[in-house]
């Protein structure tokens, strides 16, 4: 039995990379669970391999017949295999909706995953291999650069953190802030810092200092994990400078979000502390659920959309759904010691297609 669904012509794009196994994975001498079929097509559980593809096999041998798998074929919008570079996964994910983003339309990319899956990677990066949030950033200077003739911009940036749904800032940090909504401005941090970094190497520093501000607590899962969601966003303000009977001014935003890690809290064995942090996380991330499946299921008709339900939802409440552009990235590991996560994580993503 495979199921096969669509990519379809959903207002979200949702791409799933896999990352490559970690030297703990490959000495569990089991073979993956995932095979990538093509750039659009991965197999969850393979029964056998894929026609044509070779035996997935990592390390040693494994003895015995194989259990029979789930065998489960999921398309989405693009599939990174784990030889994917940063560049590859920006080329095929925000780059595309740069275009929208400077016609004035909000925009907001996700990295949604288990706790180690690779999202951190994916929107931060790491030393001399910088992610989603500063290519993209890079690649929007290069952009308005080119109009720079006819147009005047205005570029900042802000870094926050939404933890134990509190607000902090992770560029100055100071006590939690609050969120309210104006008219003409639409969702605002009160006190939140911005700033306009001079060059691409101010910009970086920018990015690790901010991530080194983020709450960070070692759990069971994994030592460095992150209970945060961090959320990077870029404003540009563009007025249009050639005279002629339409003056054009244009404010958008584009937020790039590494989510707290989507795993239940109970399989951390949180405790206390932490399992009320795990609480706290889910109600962020359960209500950016609802949301996104409200408007799955909303489809362009008027429908309840719980927004006030969280603080990250209310901060993306004009980012998500109608006029504004969605990217998903889900992270999976291909381990067999991952396999829960990672079959929850493209259960979600399938049904992400739907938005
Ligand atoms: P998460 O933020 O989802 O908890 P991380 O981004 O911290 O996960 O990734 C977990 C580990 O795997 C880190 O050591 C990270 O460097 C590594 N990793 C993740 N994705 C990749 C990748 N595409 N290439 C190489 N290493 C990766
Ligand atoms: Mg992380």
């Amino acid at each position: 039995f495979a199921m096969v669904t669509a990519a379809g012509d959903s207002v979200v794009r949702v791409v799933v990379r896999v990352r490559p196994p970690t030297p703990r994975e490959l000495e569990s001498q089991r073979p993956p669970v995932v095979q990538v079929v093509d750039d659009q097509v991965l197999v969850f559980d393979p029964e056998e391999p894929a026609r044509g593809l070779p035996a997935l096999q990592w390390g040693g041998t494994h003895d015995g017949p194989k259990k029979k798998g789930k065998d489960l074929t999921f398309v989405f919008d693009r599939v990174f295999a784990e030889g994917a570079t940063q560049q590859d996964v920006f080329q095929h994910t925000t780059r595309g909706i740069l275009d929208s983003f400077l016609q004035g339309y909000n925009c907001s990319v996700f990295a949604y995953g288990a706790t180690g899956a690779g999202k951190t990677h994916t929107m931060l990066g790491q030393d001399g291999d910088p992610g989603i949030m500063y290519l993209t950033t890079m690649e929007l200077y290069r952009r308005l650069e080119a109009l720079q003739e006819e147009n005047r911009f205005e570029v900042s940036v802000s870094y926050l953190e939404v933890y134990n749904e509190q607000i902090h800032d992770l560029l100055e940090p100071k006590g939690p802030l609050k969120i309210c909504e104006d008219s003409t401005k639409g969702v605002v941090v009160q006190g939140l810092s911005f700033h306009q970094p001079a060059s691409a190497k101010q910009l970086l520093e920018m990015l690790s200092q901010g991530n080194r501000s983020r709450t960070q607590h070692p759990t069971d899962a994994n030592a460095t994990s992150s209970r945060s969601h961090a959320i990077f966003q870029v404003f540009v303000r563009q007025q249009n400078l050639v005279p002629g009977p339409v003056q054009t001014l244009r404010v958008a935003k584009m937020s790039l979000i590494d989510l707290a890690g989507s795993e239940r809290a109970s399989s951390t064995h949180a405790r206390g502390e932490r399992l009320r942090e795990g609480a706290n996380i889910n109600r962020s991330l359960l209500a950016l659920i609802s949301v996104l499946n409200a408007l799955a299921d909303a489809k362009g008709r008027r429908a309840h959309v719980p927004y006030r339900d969280s603080k990250l939802t209310r901060l993306l409440k004009d980012s998500l759904g109608g006029n504004c552009r969605t990217v998903m990235i889900a992270n999976i590991s291909p381990a067999d010691l991952a396999y829960e996560d990672t079959y929850n994580t493209l259960k979600y993503a399938d049904r992400a297609k739907e938005i």
